[in-house]
């Protein structure tokens, strides 16, 4: 009998490990906010595997403002404190 449990936990990690070593390349996505195709590169899929961070859904600039828009709602955040 096939234990699902421990096949569903390991499954993810096996497939992002088999595309770093064997799938290297960039990857295209389109962005989540503009629409517009946005490039993922090997080096930046390193950095994110190595953070242990999900792919980006939006291209560079809409996470700039994203974050830019998060960082000033923290700020607003933390004044009201
Ligand atoms: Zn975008």
């Amino acid at each position: 009998m096939v234990d699902f449990t421990m096949a569903r936990i390991t499954e993810p990690n096996n497939r992002l490990k088999g595309r770093k070593m064997e799938n290297e390349k960039d990857w295209e996505f389109v962005c989540a906010d503009c629409g517009e195709k946005f490039v993922f590169s090997v080096g930046e899929q390193r950095f994110y595997l190595s953070k242990g961070l999900s792919v980006p859904k939006r291209c560079k600039a809409c996470r700039r403002t994203r974050k830019a828009t998060l960082n000033r709602d923290e700020e607003v955040l933390r004044w009201q404190r």
